[in-house]
């Protein structure tokens, strides 16, 4: 059936063995089918859960494993122990796996039937012990991989299924990913710096610059009517003034975000590029640092960072492929100012470039004055971020590996109107406070970008790092700086060692 990731699929394979006869195994076969079409029938379940019937000795277990390594379409497998299924069998297959796993540890049968209940209910029904075995191989291989508990009907299991399917669609993403950068990063800032031959081995995506004149190129060709459609589109989505149209200088300012927007989606199109960069010291050629451009762009998909931040702008991307068509925005964001008060707060916005996904209204079309390295008018939305509980995420290169932190916070309405402010923002108050989550956030070496989202939680993003085999440190309401410093040395230790020399 049609689902919301159409051009990928997760395989459901089961265990068992031949010890029980081919009575049993026909009716784990049966069974097996019926739970992989269940949830692909699930409202619950984004992509197709293709049932690849049950393995039942070494080879088949191996030849399913190579299988979904080599197939293009397989993102994941969901691995499931009907029945006892002695783990060595798994061996060579488990070794041999490189895509991510779930251990669903479940049971075809919900309740008990106590009066009928017998030994061939019983040996039918053992992923009690099954799933145990299948486990101890798991850890003495040292196999990250999720492991999800509970009955597969329920909505709480299918959710947390489909929370790990959005996870591997994100690493799915995070291995097919280009991202273009327009000019290099910010001169003297350090934080997006980074070894893109590192990351590339570590994540998979690519990492590509290009002149301005390439871009610029692109810029000239777009057409007058193509620029005069867009600003149809941008009256039907946003609230402008009509006064804007009366006025020469704005509506020009207008028109050059357009015709950035066109020039920088085509480019995305013809290099299969899913994220970009720009930087507003790297503008030759062009009419403006984009504004609305950006933010047009972001909120069709594409990932962005500022400054040339390029690890935030594959962020960025990734977790908006792991939360399509569930509610919650995702977009870049700085830490801009505080308000210390009753409650501290952060306001987050940048110099123009929120995604409007996160707005809590009509996103508004304003042309003002660009203050901050280049002087010039440039067409920006001005929103503010929808108020609910959100994670702000920052990758960072430690210079031996990369480390991914989250801090979980809560978006507020601003206290008040911030009629002189021109731009985008957000308020939240982060978790704990922000006396511990600032100090966490710094001693981790986190960003001042970050991607901010209400569209997928902390968990999700530790399935993501633990496919990456990247080290995540979570801020949430229980860190206190003692322990998170602890934390910090007891990952350089352990990623030391596991990565050898
Ligand atoms: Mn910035």
């Amino acid at each position: 059936m049609m689902k919301i990731f159409d051009q990928q699929e997760i395989w459901f394979v089961t265990g068992s063995q031949h010890l029980y006869g081919p009575g049993v195994l026909k009716q784990v076969a049966e069974n097996s089918q019926h739970i992989a079409s269940a949830l692909t029938s699930s409202k619950n379940i984004s992509i197709n859960i293709i049932s690849k019937g049950v393995v039942t000795t070494p080879d088949e277990i191996l030849a399913v494993c190579r299988e979904a390594n080599s197939s293009a379409k397989c993102i994941g497998l969901i691995l499931w122990m009907h029945t006892f299924s002695p783990a060595k069998m798994w061996i060579a297959g488990l070794m041999a796996l490189d895509k991510p796993f779930m251990h669903l540890h479940t049971q075809f049968n919900a309740e008990l039937p106590w009066a009928e209940i017998n030994m061939h209910f019983m040996n039918l029904n053992q992923s009690a012990h099954g799933d145990r075995e299948f486990g101890y191989i798991g850890t003495r291989l040292r196999k990250e991989r999720k492991v999800v508990v509970g009955h597969w009907a329920t909505d709480s299991v299918q959710i947390q299924i489909d929370d790990w399917i959005r996870a591997a669609m994100g690493w799915h993403e995070s291995q097919t990913l280009k991202i273009v950068r327009f000019g290099d990063n910010m001169r003297q800032v350090a934080v997006t710096e980074g070894d893109k031959v590192q990351a590339q081995i570590q994540f998979g995506y690519e990492v590509h610059a290009y002149g301005l004149g390439d871009l610029a190129a692109a810029v000239n060709e777009v057409s007058d009517a193509d620029v005069n459609a867009q600003i149809d589109l941008y009256k039907q989505e946003y609230e402008i003034d009509e006064s804007l149209f009366s006025d020469d200088h704005q509506l020009t300012r207008l028109k050059n975000d357009a015709r950035l927007e066109l020039a920088m989606l085509r480019f995305f199109k013809a290099g299969n590029f899913g994220a970009f960069t720009n930087c507003f010291e790297n503008l030759t050629g062009l009419t403006n640092l984009p504004g609305l451009a950006t933010q047009r762009l972001m909120s069709l998909g594409y990932g962005y960072g500022a400054e040339g931040d390029w690890k935030t702008s594959a962020m960025n991307r990734i977790v908006k492929v792991m939360s399509k068509g569930r509610e919650g925005g995702t977009t870049f964001m700085e830490d801009y100012t505080y308000h210390f008060g009753a409650t501290d707060q952060v306001l987050g916005a940048h110099m123009l470039e929120l995604c409007p996904s996160i707005s809590a209204n009509k996103p508004r079309v304003e042309v003002q004055a660009h203050t901050i390295g280049c002087k010039e008018d440039i067409a920006r939305l001005v929103f503010t971020g929808k108020p609910g509980p959100a994670i702000n995420i920052s990758c960072i290169d430690m210079g031996n590996r990369f480390r991914i932190i989250v801090n979980e916070v809560d978006v507020v309405n601003p206290p008040e109107n911030l009629p002189y402010l021109p731009v985008a923002k957000s308020l939240w108050e982060p978790r704990p406070n922000l006396s511990v989550s600032g100090a966490a956030w710094i001693h981790a070496g986190g960003a001042h970008h970050s991607v901010h989202t209400q569209g997928v939680t902390t968990e999700q993003i530790a399935d993501y790092a633990e496919m990456a085999d990247v080290e995540l440190v979570v801020i949430d309401a229980s860190t206190n700086i003692r322990e998170f410093k602890k934390e910090l040395r007891h990952n350089a230790a352990y990623y030391a060692l596991n990565q050898g020399i």
